[in-house]
């Protein structure tokens, strides 16, 4: 038969013809295609090279949860469909391979995945194959199908074998919730299912790039749900089937496929066997991929358990709980709070004051985590104002950001140069989900920003006919044509014209020759410029610093072509501005050190310095915070962060039917099978205190809350509702630490199968080793070198911390007179001051919801930073009770001696003698009569002693150690906190964040969009 006669219309009413000619159809006229399947499924596991070589380039493997990363699931479907459409009636059998998991490669992409695509379809029906082709955009191949029974055998068109299957019921034919095992694989199914398609019905086309094919999607819906599309109910079924599956020689088939007889058990023995499903099903008509998911069916809920409750932890617990028909989830957390490192208490002692673990505030770019805030404020009925976005009434909007920095001698506050703008904070922007370019955006903005910035110095040198003038005459005409150039493509093609322009190799590329140039130019032009000024000016010195990391970190983009900034993970960010043209004397300013210091990113030695930080997780840094902002460049909380962050999210998960479960501390996983098998098998716990009664208990203090305000977490357990409250009480056990004397009350063990069907683990890393032994002990039969790897080498630092409060309010403790302050500006939030406490948060807003007699105290400063990097804390054991006190004095005798050296530095407008600052500090009331240190002694100091509370560093080289959410490698094994591998890869909220979701993502398909990661 040749292709035009297999073209040829069948007749029945001429639907073929018309599909044919699709050039010009409309769109718009076509529904869904529905009605009903009978198909037998086979999952196979291959070589997860195997199978990546079946996809087309664009195309990538997607962490997937059910076997480990170096195997890929694949299934091979054997269908009877009948289908009633706009065109007519069809009735055919079709053999499907389908690779589910599958993501576009680029990581920025919006609608990234995952997907199925379907690297062969053969059918035995005209009308089909050419609908599939021209509108779905399938590569529909012809087959002939001798069906007897349970057997098949399937022929391609010039009569060479494609496949056999023999089957045999292993079963009854259940609804889907008959059979435990269905669920996981109904995950797999609900995935769409994307062609390579024909572009002309593609509408991201454009944004796409015209050089490349593009994929779009199609919905082939299962109605397993026993509700039809009108509501009616259908009585779909499933039957567990043993299979015997024999591929062929077909030409036509896929490389990779296994030649030998493939016999596979079957359903009911395990997850990923043979079963036969019948059911309705839709296709709907193509669309962007953006369209292409939807919830899962109905049935039994799966049950998920959650570990740890920190942000990520809360994220992910968050995401399911909301789908409250789909999971049922439990969260078990060691403690009596939510928040991990971002946890506080109010100390009954000390006016109710809120004592953190550190400084926290979020910075503008927070793109999830303050939508993900904006969400659960609504789901637990807390009021925020729409007009001024999620925002409004929670944060507080930050605009008084800077550095301090050194300059002969002398230390100076720069605030930011950075303005507002109009964008809402966590809102995406109408369209913005499909602009995979934030990256290229916030190079724009920082190309922007150097012109700007070299304008104002010359405004600044008021010298029309000076030096700088000359400089200008050189480069200027050049430079402003670039920009003029990049304007116009960005204004036609939208960034990600920018984007594609960087990634075009530097060779390939005469305009970013030029580019690369220009800016090397205006680069040493300024350096000659400011060479003598530097000497005299503290402002020019400072400026000078900064246009040479904004010239350099432009220069070094375009120079390696790239946007993944993954790929530069490797070095550090110092070394390679160094490496890019940075002037040496750069290497330590407060431009380029303060991200360093916002990720706690030291040396492993002293002195104190900055070092070792991933460039691409630093770069990416640098330019979200700098120009990826939405409205103002940070945020702090209204009621300090765990009160502002966590309350809700217990309020919401409580709204939702999550259970949670407070003094659960994890003591170990166990883990069974082999390989692909491998699965999680159990959760063992240690329970740290019975809660006394029947109700759950109330981790809240009542009555110290401000009006409207969330409820308050203590500093220590409600005692009262513990049977074991006042035991713990009276010996002072301290449920946090794990050092205590205390061997818990009692043990749980959660079984996969009967308790949980799925677990998420968001324990912070520091605490996970003795969790995951079974992963991480070489001696073990499970032991795992990514484990291993990922422990080993993702650093980790003791943060040290300390809330002051004085009498003096802020204005007689910071010079922020023009004098003092290089422009102007407030010092609100900073960093680049001496370490260990290079960070500054001016919060006094927080003074009004503690409970101070009158008057309060005037000012509260938090202070922040880390001690020594790589530290090991000693293992907890009978020797080690005392370790959290003695770690503790030490920090304040560290502390106190920071503070007697670099007080005049930090508090420039304080008080010069070290006894009088002393004397300013506020002291609580049963404290009134301290002097001298004994008033430093009544602050709130924190060092971080406990493994929980180690800070998660990217240092270099360490990036590619990390494990997606979903790249756990054991079956039923989800992960989620800021040591994963997300967009972010570093210790933030907004990592934390992004974790949770895309672990929530990974099982449920929701929240549909992250931000950065895309779809
Ligand atoms: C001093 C300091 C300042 C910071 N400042 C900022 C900031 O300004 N902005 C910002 O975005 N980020 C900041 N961070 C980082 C931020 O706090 C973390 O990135 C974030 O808390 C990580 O969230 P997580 O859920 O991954 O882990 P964690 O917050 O560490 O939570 C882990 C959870 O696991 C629980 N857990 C531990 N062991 C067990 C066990 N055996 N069994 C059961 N549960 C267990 C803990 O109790 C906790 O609930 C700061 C961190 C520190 C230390």
């Amino acid at each position: 038969m040749t292709d035009e006669e297999f073209r040829k219309p069948e007749g029945d009413d001429g639907a073929a013809t018309r599909i044919a000619r699709t050039d010009g159809l409309d769109l718009g006229a076509l529904t869904e295609g529905r009605g009903t399947i009978d198909t037998r499924v086979v999952v196979r596991v291959l070589r997860a090279a195997d199978v990546a070589n079946m996809l087309p380039r664009g195309l990538q493997l997607a962490p997937q949860p059910l076997v480990g990363p170096d195997r890929h699931p694949v299934f091979v479907s054997f269908g009877h469909n009948r289908f009633s459409a706009w065109f007519g009636e069809m009735d055919y059998h079709e053999l499907m391979i389908g690779i589910p998991w599958v993501e576009y490669e680029e990581e920025r992409m919006a609608m990234r995945g995952p997907f199925i695509y379907m690297p062969r379809l053969y059918l035995d029906a005209r009308v089909p194959q050419i609908l599939g082709e021209r509108i779905f955009g399938y590569e529909k191949l012809a087959g002939v199908f001798a069906q007897e029974d349970d057997t098949w055998r399937i022929h391609d068109a010039d009569g060479d074998a494609l496949v056999s299957g023999e089957f045999a019921s292993d079963g009854d034919a259940r609804p889907p919730e008959g059979w435990a095992n269905f669920a996981w694989v109904r995950k797999l199914l609900e995935m769409p299912t994307i062609s390579q398609s024909l572009r002309r019905f593609d509408r991201h086309a454009r944004t796409l790039g015209d050089d490349r094919q593009r994929f779009v999607a199609s919905n082939v819906r299962y109605l397993l749900s026993g509700m039809d599309w009108d509501g009616q109910p259908v009585a779909p079924t499933i039957e567990p089937l043993r299979a015997t599956m024999t591929f062929g020689d077909g030409a036509s088939l896929p490389p990779g496929l296994p030649a030998d007889a493939l016999v596979s058990g079957s359903l009911a023995d395990g997850v990923l066997g043979a079963f036969r499903m019948r059911a309705q099903q839709v296709v709907s008509p193509p669309g962007p991929t953006a369209d292409a998911r939807y919830p899962p069916g109905g049935g039994r809920k799966l049950r998920v358990c959650v570990l740890g409750g920190g942000p990520a932890a809360c994220a992910a617990a968050y995401y399911l709980a909301r789908q409250r028909h789909e999971y049922g989830v439990s969260l078990y957390t060691m403690g009596w709070r939510l928040g991990g490192k971002c946890a506080a208490g109010r100390n009954p002692d000390a006016h109710d004051r809120i004592e953190e673990h550190g400084l926290h505030a979020f910075l503008g770019f927070y793109r999830n985590a303050i939508r993900t805030v904006a969400e659960v404020y609504g789901d637990a009925g807390r009021q925020v104002t729409a007009a001024d976005g999620p925002i409004a009434g929670a944060f507080r909007s930050q605009a008084d950001v800077g550095v301090l920095d050194r300059h002969a001698g002398r230390w100076s506050y720069f605030p930011t140069p950075l303005g507002t703008n109009d964008r809402v904070p966590g809102r995406i922007p109408p369209g913005g989900e499909e602009a995979p370019a934030d990256m290229a955006v916030a190079l724009h903005g920082l190309i922007r920003r150097i012109g700007f910035e070299i304008g104002s110095a010359a405004d600044e040198d008021g010298d029309a006919q000076g030096p700088l003038s000359r400089v200008f005459e050189l480069v200027s005409a050049p430079w402003r044509a670039a920009i003029a150039e990049l304007d116009h493509w960005l204004d036609r093609e939208g960034d990600i014209a920018l984007e594609r322009f960087v990634e075009t190799p530097v060779a390939a590329s005469r305009t970013k020759r030029w580019m690369i140039s220009v800016l090397k130019q205006v680069r040493t032009g300024l350096d000659w410029y400011y060479e003598d000024r530097v000497e005299t000016s503290r402002r020019a010195w400072f400026h000078w610093g900064g246009l040479d990391t904004l010239l350099t970190i432009a220069i070094g983009v375009l120079v390696e072509s790239t946007l993944d900034f993954d790929d530069l993970d490797d070095r550090d960010m110092i070394a390679w501005l160094l490496e890019h043209g940075l002037s040496p004397e750069h290497a330590d300013i407060s431009t380029i050190t303060q991200v360093y210091e916002t990720l706690f990113a030291h040396a492993p030695d002293l002195p104190y310095r900055v070092a070792d930080l991933a460039c691409g997780v630093g770069l990416r840094w640098f330019l979200l915070v700098s120009f990826g902002y939405d409205g103002y460049p940070a945020y702090d909380f209204r009621w300090s962060c765990p009160e502002t962050l966590m309350t809700p999210y217990y309020e919401a998960l409580v709204a939702h039917g999550a259970l949670i479960h407070f003094f659960h501390r994890t003591v170990g996983i166990e883990i069974e099978g082999e390989g692909d098998d491998r699965h999680l098998a159990r959760v063992r716990m240690q329970i740290q205190a019975s809660v006394a009664g029947t109700g759950p208990y109330v981790p809240f203090l009542p009555g110290v809350e401000a009006a409207g305000a969330p409820p308050v977490w203590p500093m220590v357990p409600n005692f009262d509702q513990l049977v074991e409250g006042e035991m713990l009480r009276a010996r002072g056990v301290d449920l946090e630490d794990a050092y205590a004397d205390w061997p818990g009350v009692g043990e749980r063990v959660l079984q996969w199968g009967d308790d949980f069907d799925i677990c998420i683990v968001g324990i912070s890393l520091g605490a996970l080793p003795p969790v995951i032994a079974p992963l991480v002990d070489p001696a073990s039969p499970h032991f795992d070198a990514r484990w291993r790897d990922l422990v080993d080498h993702t650093g980790l630092i003791q943060t040290a911390s300390v809330q002051l409060w004085f009498d003096r309010g802020a204005d007689t403790m910071f010079d922020d007179t023009p004098a003092a302050v290089e422009g102007t500006g407030r010092r609100g939030l900073l960093t680049g001051f001496v370490q260990p406490q290079a960070s500054l948060g001016q919060l006094s807003a927080l003074i009004d919801v503690e409970r101070w007699p009158d008057p309060p105290p005037a000012l509260v400063t938090y202070h922040t930073g880390s001690l020594l990097a790589g530290v090991k804390l000693p293992v907890p054991s009978a020797q080690t009770r005392d370790f959290p006190a003695s770690e503790r004095a030490r920090w304040r005798e560290l502390f106190a001696q920071w503070l007697r050296e670099n007080h005049r530095g930090l508090f420039d407008a304080g008080p010069a003698d070290f006894e009088a600052l002393l004397a300013a500090l506020r002291v609580p009331q049963g404290s009134a009569a301290a002097v001298g240190l004994e008033r430093l002694w009544a602050q709130s100091f924190c060092v971080a002693c406990q493994p929980s509370d180690l800070y998660v560093l990217s240092r270099p080289g360490e990036t590619r150690h990390r494990m997606a959410p979903s790249g756990s490698g054991i079956r039923f094994m989800l992960l989620a906190g800021d040591w994963t591998k997300t967009d972010m890869n570093c210790g933030c909220v907004e990592a934390a964040t992004q974790s949770g979701m895309l672990a929530a993502r990974a099982l449920s398909n929701e929240p549909r969009y992250v931000w950065r990661v895309g779809y």
